[in-house]
């Protein structure tokens, strides 16, 4: 971190500033005279030092980071990429994960219908909302803890590990108990009470892109779940916000380079939720296989006209048949393999 002074503060002032700094939060300070003005360099660990308060002090003219504030998520202090690990399912390391199901359970035959259509075409592990971020209080808002049941059924009849939307801090147990990998919404990319929860838990977390988020603030809020001891996190952009209406959201493919670039977290890329449309999902699932991702978060439902949810962008089990089908060759010329 970096503070410049305002022009013609003291010395003394200075070195009163420096003392406060070394004794509050434990960096050293170098200081440099300039001509009209000092700068303070601290070094050591500022992540804890707010900034905002600094440069309320009327000698202190510009306070500004020269690190990043996410340390554990960071890439500079963990070089290598990691690897997920879901109840035996990598993600990341070499291997493309593809994860695919209806939007929401809606019944015992849906699911594992579609669970053992997805596990035939290649997909590894089995997605299902059972409770639903919805728009409207009025829509279908998920089956609830029956829905968990139901994916369980499904996992025991293909051997898929399952992944799920956790909505609020008071269901952890029962994601800790029923499901392998807990989903966090984007709508609670920012939810910071939920973050430290799912931090508690054991299972691997799959982080969804806010709607209006940036990649430091996504970053954050991964580092959020890891300081609270979990380290098992694995981004996913699900498209943003912007001002183009055609599509639900804007697929944002420079994410995948920009994410490996400051995090060692693997990335997978859900072209449903970015598109909106069935028909877009093919052409952007390539994009992110070209563009690195880890993986692929994919919606599927036997019945896309009568899905209880999002049918409009749900793949058949055909269309998903085929999508893999022209997926193999692009993974394998990525040096990577279907995990
Ligand atoms: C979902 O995966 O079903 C979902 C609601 O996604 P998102 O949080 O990305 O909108
Ligand atoms: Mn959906």
């Amino acid at each position: 971190m970096v503070i410049v002074m305002k022009p013609g503060v003291s010395q003394e002032t200075i070195q009163t500033l420096v003392a406060q700094l070394e004794q509050d939060h434990g960096v050293t300070v170098g200081i440099t005279n300039g001509v009209g003005c000092s700068i303070l360099g601290l070094v050591g660990d500022t992540a804890h030092i707010d900034m905002d308060k600094l440069s309320l002090n009327d000698d202190v003219e510009r306070v500004m980071r020269v690190q990043e504030p996410y340390k554990k998520a960071n890439r500079k202090f963990h070089p290598e990429d990691s690897v997920a690990d879901v109840s035996g399912v990598p993600i990341g390391g070499g291997k493309f994960t593809v994860i695919a199901g209806p939007c929401s359970v809606e019944s015992e035959e849906q699911i594992t219908g579609v669970a053992q259509d997805v596990k035939k075409a290649g997909a590894s592990l089995l997605r299902g909302g059972a409770f639903k971020p919805r728009t409207s209080p009025y829509s279908f808002q998920g089956m609830g803890s029956d829905g968990l049941e139901l994916l369980l059924e499904a996992k025991a009849a293909t051997g898929l590990p399952i992944v799920s939307e956790i909505m609020a801090p008071r269901y952890c147990e029962l994601f800790e108990e029923k499901v392998d990998l807990v989903q966090v919404g984007a709508r609670n990319m920012q939810n910071f009470d939920l973050l430290k929860e799912v931090g508690r838990l054991s299972k691997p977390i799959l982080l969804k892109r806010g709607l209006s988020n940036t990649y430091e603030e996504w970053i954050m809020s991964a580092e959020y779940i890891m300081a609270a001891g979990n380290e098992n996190v694995i981004l996913c952009e699900r498209g943003v916000r912007t001002f183009e209406t055609y599509t639900r959201n804007t697929l944002d493919l420079s994410a995948i380079p920009a994410i490996r670039k400051m995090s060692h977290l693997p990335i997978v890329v859900d072209p449903s939720h970015a598109a909106g449309m069935y028909w877009m999902v093919e052409p952007l699932a390539m994009a992110a296989v070209a563009v690195g991702a880890d993986g692929l978060m994919v919606e599927v439902h036997n019945d896309p006209p009568h899905a209880k949810c999002d049918g409009a962008q749900s793949l058949t089990p055909e269309k998903f048949r085929h999508l893999m089908g022209k997926l193999n060759p692009l993974i394998e010329l990525m040096g990577k393999a279907l995990a």
